[in-house]
């Protein structure tokens, strides 16, 4: 059986927060399996290194998308649908969680969580869901983290949008297989990103990371793209609701 190269030739995909980190490796990635990628980013002025992705062969479309704001989300979706004129599947990436004490969280910290990672990931998934129910086809996958399933110390308010969106993801998976849509989630651990690389410099931080990773270390970026990929195409065509650990192993012990 020979293994298809670009699996996703054809295809549409939208990937919000993909100015940088992972969901840059995953529009990236989505580009090298032959999907023409919408980059949702909080600052549309801001896209670094596009000839990365014009090396692909695929197209891309930057569009303004602060997924906290709904008339962003509703312009966003509406401009790359337009352009393209479908929308096959979604990665729903943006995402915030700064450490915070949960002594010291405000009713402002609080909100702005859950905005971006709760209410933003739900209407995304609803504005696209929309055009993916119209079309009888699609493919969600929402980035949670290992936070949904252990706590994280300084991490209460992120743990609990992560492990919301766990759920979120059967309760969409549910409502929405009848449209042949699937809904699905991965759940990294830590991953070497621009969020979260000055953590990972502090030498005692990073032993303590490693030590909890049977796997014996932290991940690429590319870690969680290649099989959020793998959700996006026709081999993972009967998973729906799961939320696929990326871990290495934290999570089993
Ligand atoms: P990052 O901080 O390096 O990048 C976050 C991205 O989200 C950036 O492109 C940023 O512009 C975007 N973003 C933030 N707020 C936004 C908003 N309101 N609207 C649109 N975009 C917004 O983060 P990352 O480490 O690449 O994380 C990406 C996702 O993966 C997040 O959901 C995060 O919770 C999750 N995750 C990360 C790790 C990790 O260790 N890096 C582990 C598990 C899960």
């Amino acid at each position: 059986m020979g293994h298809d190269q670009k699996p996703l030739k054809g295809q549409i995909a939208l990937v919000t927060g993909a100015g940088k980190g992972i969901g840059r490796a995953c529009a990236l990635a989505l580009a090298q399996a032959g999907a023409d990628v919408i980059l949702g980013l909080r600052n549309s002025n801001l896209l670094a290194d596009r000839e990365e992705f014009e090396a692909t062969g695929s197209n891309v479309l930057p569009v303004q998308m602060d997924v906290s704001k709904l008339d962003e989300i509703r312009d966003a979706v509406s401009v790359g649908h337009e352009h393209f004129g479908r929308i096959d599947v979604l990665i729903n990436n943006a995402g915030i969680g700064a450490p915070n004490p949960a002594e010291k969280v405000t009713e402002g910290d609080f909100d702005e969580t859950l905005d971006v990672n709760l209410k933003g990931t739900f209407f995304t998934a609803q504005e696209v869901g929309r055009i993916m129910i119209a079309q009888g086809y699609g493919r969600i996958i929402n980035i949670s983290s290992q936070a949904g399933f252990v706590a994280l110390p300084t991490e209460s308010i992120y743990c609990m949008t992560k492990a919301a969106l766990v759920h979120l993801t059967k309760c969409l998976a549910l409502e929405w297989a009848k449209y042949n849509i699937t809904v699905n989630a991965v759940a990294p651990t830590f991953i070497t990103t621009p969020g979260t690389r000055k953590w990972l410099e502090d030498p005692e931080f990073y032993q303590s990371v490693i030590d909890r990773i049977p796997l014996g270390r932290v991940g690429k970026t590319m870690d969680v793209a290649e099989p959020v990929v793998f959700l996006a195409t026709p081999a993972a065509s009967m998973i729906t609701g799961a939320t696929l650990m990326i871990d290495g192993g934290w999570t089993i012990q």
